[in-house]
């Protein structure tokens, strides 16, 4: 099979280690891809959002199946576009990735479909809002309406930076806030069956002991110890299956990743958000303890197929990711600093370019994931931290305690 990878973040190169591991991926190209990327597939230039130009590089490269990894080209039509082109794509229409590309198209359907969520209030006016934030109380949970790359969210007791955020924004929903540890559930979807992969938890915020503002994610772990028993089961029941459902019954079935980001309240698991596509850097602690080849398992989801793959097949153990981001992350990144020690094997790449004298440099905000496994989660912890340790990178920040209060046995529902 001939697989072509549209995106060039850490979940990227994360599918592509996996991709190129798959015994069935003959040939891996991907697009445009990172330096990491380029040690297991032949890189290609393209404009990730523009669809004609994806379905045609898909043609040319004689694909057998694309994968979109990042949520912007998936809402601007390349899934469609590479389909219309008679290529299998992992990743859904434009239609269905509203799931993700507007938080307001989410909560109609999540309504709609009866699924747990937050009570919430899709506001465009000053008026509206204040409204919103009356009813719903402090802490306030402000959404901006469309994609803004997990950061669009503000989460805070102070009524004046509630405002500003949601004035800032202009389309927002104003939800309820949601008490209980996060957890990241990751399904694969022909749109009919579902496969859920195994749960894991992410670090939102910048700084140590949840401190700091919102990041796109600055690590992760799984399997989650803690988690009660009934967890995929009970999402798949309530949450997962009705909105599949939902998605049918609009004529926009949902082919895919479907994320599920849930809280686990002390009234069951409520969803926070719905995303498109694999969690970054979720993505990378999954897909390090997945045993069934990847490429075979997104090819049946966009073929169709799922009921008929045989059941996943996990390694024994734990898996944990530390971001190392650039200074000044997440307001405006600064960019250029020479990487050292990222060459090694684990150390997937998030935001790296290749300067023209071969050296490796950060190109983004978050440069790296530095990803382990080991027997138990702490032993996996200790040797993602040997590994950030052996980094280099002027202004790096990261966090120590990824995975920690897991560790500790400190998480309690
Ligand atoms: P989102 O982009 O919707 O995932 O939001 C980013 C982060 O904001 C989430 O991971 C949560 O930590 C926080 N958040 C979002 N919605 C809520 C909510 N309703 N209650 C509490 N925290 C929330």
């Amino acid at each position: 099979m001939r697989v072509l990878l549209i995106g060039s973040g850490g979940r990227e190169h994360a599918l592509a280690v996996g991709l190129a591991a798959d015994p069935s991926v003959s040939y891996l190209a991907a697009a445009p891809g990172n330096p990491g990327i380029a040690q297991v597939a032949e890189l290609h230039p393209v404009t990730a959002t523009d669809p004609a130009a994806v379905a045609a590089l898909a043609v040319e490269l004689a694909a057998d199946l694309v994968v979109v990894g990042p949520e912007a080209p998936l809402v601007a039509g390349v899934a469609d576009a590479v389909r219309a082109k008679g290529i299998a794509c992992f990743g859904p229409s434009a239609a269905a990735a509203q799931l993700e590309g507007s938080k307001a198209f989410a909560k109609d359907v999540m309504a709609a479909a009866g699924v747990p969520t937050a009570r919430s209030y899709a506001c465009t006016d000053a008026a509206a809002v204040s409204r919103a934030l009356d009813d719903l109380g402090a802490p306030y949970v402000v959404k901006n309406d469309g994609l803004a790359a997990g950061k669009g969210v503000v989460v805070t007791d102070d009524r004046d930076a509630a405002e500003r955020h949601a004035a800032d924004c202009g389309a927002v929903v104003i939800e309820e806030y949601l008490s209980g540890p996060e957890v990241s559930l990751f399904v694969v979807t022909d749109g009919t069956t579902a496969v859920p992969l195994m749960p894991a938890q992410d670090f939102k915020r910048l700084a140590d002991g949840d401190a700091g503002p919102n990041t796109g994610g600055m690590g992760a772990y799984a399997p989650l110890a803690w988690a009660p028993k009934d967890l995929v089961p009970r999402v798949l029941l309530e949450t997962v299956e009705p909105t599949l459902a939902e998605m049918r019954r609009r004529g926009t079935p949902f082919a895919g990743l479907l994320y599920v980001g849930l809280a686990l309240t002390p009234d069951g698991p409520k969803v926070i958000e719905f995303n498109a596509r694999f969690g970054d850097p979720e993505t990378q602690v999954v897909l390090a303890l997945l045993e069934t080849p990847l490429g075979g398992l997104l090819n049946a989801a966009a073929t169709g197929t799922l009921a008929q793959q045989p059941r996943l097949s996990w390694r024994a153990g734990a898996a944990i990711t530390v971001v190392v981001a650039s200074q000044n992350y997440p307001a405006t990144p600064r960019t250029g600093d020479v990487i050292e020690g990222a060459e090694v094997p684990g150390v997937i790449h998030a935001g790296t370019a290749r300067r023209e004298d071969g050296a490796l440099v950060s190109a983004g905000g978050r440069v790296l994931s530095v990803t382990a496994t080991g027997p138990d989660l702490a032993a996996a912890r200790d040797a993602a931290y040997a590994l950030v340790d052996g980094i280099r990178l002027d202004g790096a920040q990261f966090r120590r305690d990824i995975a920690l209060s897991a560790v500790e046995g400190r998480i309690t529902l």
